[in-house]
């Protein structure tokens, strides 16, 4: 490969500069302007912004969950993510209670290996915590795992207090990190029987059963736990501004805590749980969508940096297996589709002086690349960089369709959204993978080994 993408303006955390961009083999050889490549194929990007490809640090691909498993594998979740220019996913590998960590990881590479468009890294579930559990965690990092998930709610996989604080200490100990699902489980469970017990079995209750306290009570708890064990910790899919709140009284009581948001927190509301027939299942999530001014919040912690990371918590389900909740809110599976329209919809933020450039690629890139140990191979256009690339075209209008996308999916969330541009094409350590939407390479991902956290 020997490319020299010419004539547009490469986009860094700090902004967009005018600057060719000279691909070599798999990684970027140069960047600058007006660079003399003779040898090099020519690609006109003028008028394009290069933004290196977006790394989505939250998926979840052919999970077994809620009686059923994910409509998105690595196969349809890899060309769904590439097609919205995501060149990295980190997915979240999920032994059972009773498995074994490189149980939990073999798996995951199973589903994965030779099957993902894009590259792939895994942050690792901690739901048991025992002596052979710790035993286990230095193995994980050799095999390039810095990131751990814990979950204060879902019976399946919450480990309890104790539990995460002494896990939360391990980790300090061994340079890892981890995030973590923050609601109350108890009281939510308390809520769901309040509404079963009233027959309100529809979608309305789902975000009436888990409300935004619950969230900040956990956060708030989390972060206490992480006070006292003396270590940074990750608020995954913060959907509320109670819970910011919380996080803004930790920092300013100088603790370090990372926020990563997603979109459908940004942009839609709990008011859609309450369509007619059962079209408010399909947007059965958790934590739940909420208010508008929730969305408010989040909107301008992202703009002043609060926020570090938009990743999307793509947990993708057909209406058919939503269907399983008609009747019992409950039953619904939770999660929606969304690695496919992340930068569209990041971007319509920055055409709408929400956020800057700069802050786009920072929370879409950047950021997740350093949090996550993969920075400067990821998350950044500099020589020596994977050849990751996003060509955006800003003028290239559209409008988000189910009928137009690659996830295996039959409704799209953000369906009728216009968008401000679009995707030109999409490059992978140095090989067009899409071109206009059309996808010409979908098995070449590989996985990404990780480092410790240089955010
Ligand atoms: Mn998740």
């Amino acid at each position: 490969m020997n490319v020299l993408l010419r004539g547009g303006s490469v986009v860094s955390g700090s902004g967009a500069v005018r600057a060719d961009l000279w691909i070599r083999d798999e990684t970027i050889h140069a960047v600058g302007l007006d660079l003399d490549c003779p040898d090099a194929e020519t690609v006109d990007v003028s008028g394009k912004l290069l933004f290196p490809g977006f790394i989505d640090a939250h998926t979840h691909f052919d999970l077994d969950v809620c009686n059923t498993t994910t409509a998105d594998d690595f196969y349809t979740g890899g060309r769904s993510a590439l097609r919205g220019g995501t060149t990295t996913v980190i997915d979240f590998a999920c032994p059972n209670k009773g498995e074994s960590l490189q149980y939990g990881l073999e798996l995951w590479h199973k589903k994965a290996d030779g099957r993902c468009g894009c590259d792939y890294g895994f942050h690792m579930t901690i739901d048991d915590w025992n002596e052979s559990i710790r035993a286990e965690l230095p193995a994980m990092f050799e095999a390039g795992i810095s990131s751990f998930k814990m979950y204060m709610t879902y019976p399946a996989m919450m480990i309890g207090d104790g539990p995460m604080f002494e896990a939360l200490r391990e980790l300090k100990r061994l340079g890892g990190i981890a995030g973590v699902h923050c609601e109350n489980s108890g009281v939510i469970d308390a809520l769901i029987a309040e509404k079963k017990a009233a027959g309100a079995l529809g979608p309305a209750s789902h975000p009436e059963s888990r409300p935004a306290v619950l969230e900040a009570e956990a956060i708030s708890r989390l972060l206490k736990m992480a006070a006292l064990a003396d270590t940074p910790v990750v608020i995954v899919h913060l959907s509320s501004e109670a819970g910011l709140r919380e996080v803004e009284a930790a920092r300013a009581r100088g603790q370090t805590v990372y926020v990563e948001t997603c979109p459908q927190y940004l942009y839609l509301d709990d008011s859609l749980y309450s369509l007619p027939d059962f079209e408010g299942g399909r947007y059965v999530c958790a934590p739940p969508l909420r208010k508008k001014s929730d969305q408010e919040a989040l909107w301008q912690a992202l703009a002043s940096g609060g926020v570090q990371t938009v990743s999307t918590d793509h947990c993708s389900f057909t209406l058919a297996q939503k269907d399983a909740g008609r009747g019992d809110f409950t039953k619904i599976p939770g999660g929606l589709p969304g690695v496919e329209t992340r930068g569209l919809l990041l971007y319509r933020g920055v055409a709408g002086g929400r956020i800057g450039l700069g802050q786009m690629c920072r929370v879409l890139a950047e950021n997740p690349a350093r949090l996550y140990g993969l920075y400067p191979r990821k998350g950044v256009l500099a020589p020596g960089s994977d050849a990751d690339i996003v060509v955006y075209d800003p003028a290239a209008d559209s409008v988000i369709t189910a009928a137009d996308q690659a996830a295996n999916v039959d409704y799209a969330p953000f369906e009728g959204f216009r968008t401000s541009g679009s995707i030109a094409s999409v490059w992978l350590r140095g090989r067009k993978v899409v071109d206009h939407g059309a996808i010409l390479a979908d098995r070449g991902g590989i996985y990404i080994p990780r480092g410790r956290s240089s955010l």
